[in-house]
């Protein structure tokens, strides 16, 4: 069993970062739901603590207490910066040599191939909940909240569940974690940014895993326009993928299909 001490930065009286009408104890929370409900529903010996699930402010002595109370196998903590730069960047304590490093630097690495921002590095802090947590730990800063660009794209859900979800492929990867057998996505590959808008809210109503992804690249500042290639992605069970592949088919998505993840 693998037990994950997660933390969203900041809560409650404490909005951490501010900036572009948007505050990072939101977006950290979003990012933080996203990765205890993949962890939740896609792998199993999994188990996964949460220093806080709602708006509210745990000092950074009790999110460390309590994860070394519990005896969690590694603290995950979530950020979003501010100081007037851009890109991404994670912190583990100065110094501490492996494992964290190799925790730190395959995590990172799954978080830059999807997060579309700048690479700060892989740097070193001496930070609370670095130093005072008894297991390996780790602290990402995703994106600037204070800079457009960075703030556009954590306005943009599918951008919260891409990071939510390279989080989780990293620790996949770095703790050996196993994926509950079989999951399926299904997949819609020739949709429009329009339509992909209108079916990932659909769906997710219905409580799936839908996400829409972008098939081509946008520059610094650029939206997409209501024409541009999208794919829809749903990712779920065996069952439940057969049934969405008839039930898309049948609504004329004549090119959906489904295939193990
Ligand atoms: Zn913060």
């Amino acid at each position: 069993m693998f037990k994950l001490f997660l933390d969203p930065g900041h809560g409650g009286s404490d909005p951490g970062a501010v900036g572009n009408e948007i505050q990072e104890k939101d977006i950290t929370l979003s990012i933080s739901k996203v990765i205890q409900e993949t962890l939740a529903s896609e792998y199993s010996d999994v188990e996964v603590k949460m220093s806080r699930t709602g708006d509210t402010f745990p000092s950074l002595s009790q999110r460390t207490n309590e994860a070394n109370k519990w005896g969690a196998d590694f603290f995950l903590s979530i950020h979003i910066n501010a100081g007037g730069g851009t890109g991404f960047e994670s912190f583990v304590y100065p110094n501490v040599g492996v494992p964290t490093t190799t925790y730190q630097n395959i995590i990172h690495d799954e978080i830059m191939k999807v997060i579309g921002l700048n690479n700060r590095g892989k740097r070193q802090s001496d930070l609370h909940i670095l130093r005072e947590s008894n297991m390996p730990s780790l602290l990402t800063e995703s994106g600037f909240i204070d800079n457009p660009f960075d703030a556009g794209k954590m306005k943009d859900p599918n951008w919260i569940q891409a990071v939510g979800r390279a989080h989780v492929k990293g620790l996949e990867r770095a703790f050996n974690l196993q994926r509950k057998n079989p999951v399926y996505d299904v997949i819609i590959p020739n949709l429009s940014f329009w339509q992909a808008r209108a079916l990932v809210p659909e769906y997710e109503q219905r409580g799936y895993n839908a996400r829409g992804v972008a098939l081509k690249n946008y520059g610094p500042n650029e939206a997409p326009s209501e024409n541009d290639p999208y794919q829809l992605v749903i990712t779920t069970d065996y069952e439940n993928a057969k049934n969405l592949v008839i039930e898309f088919k049948r609504r004329g998505y004549d090119r959906t299909y489904g295939q193990q993840n």
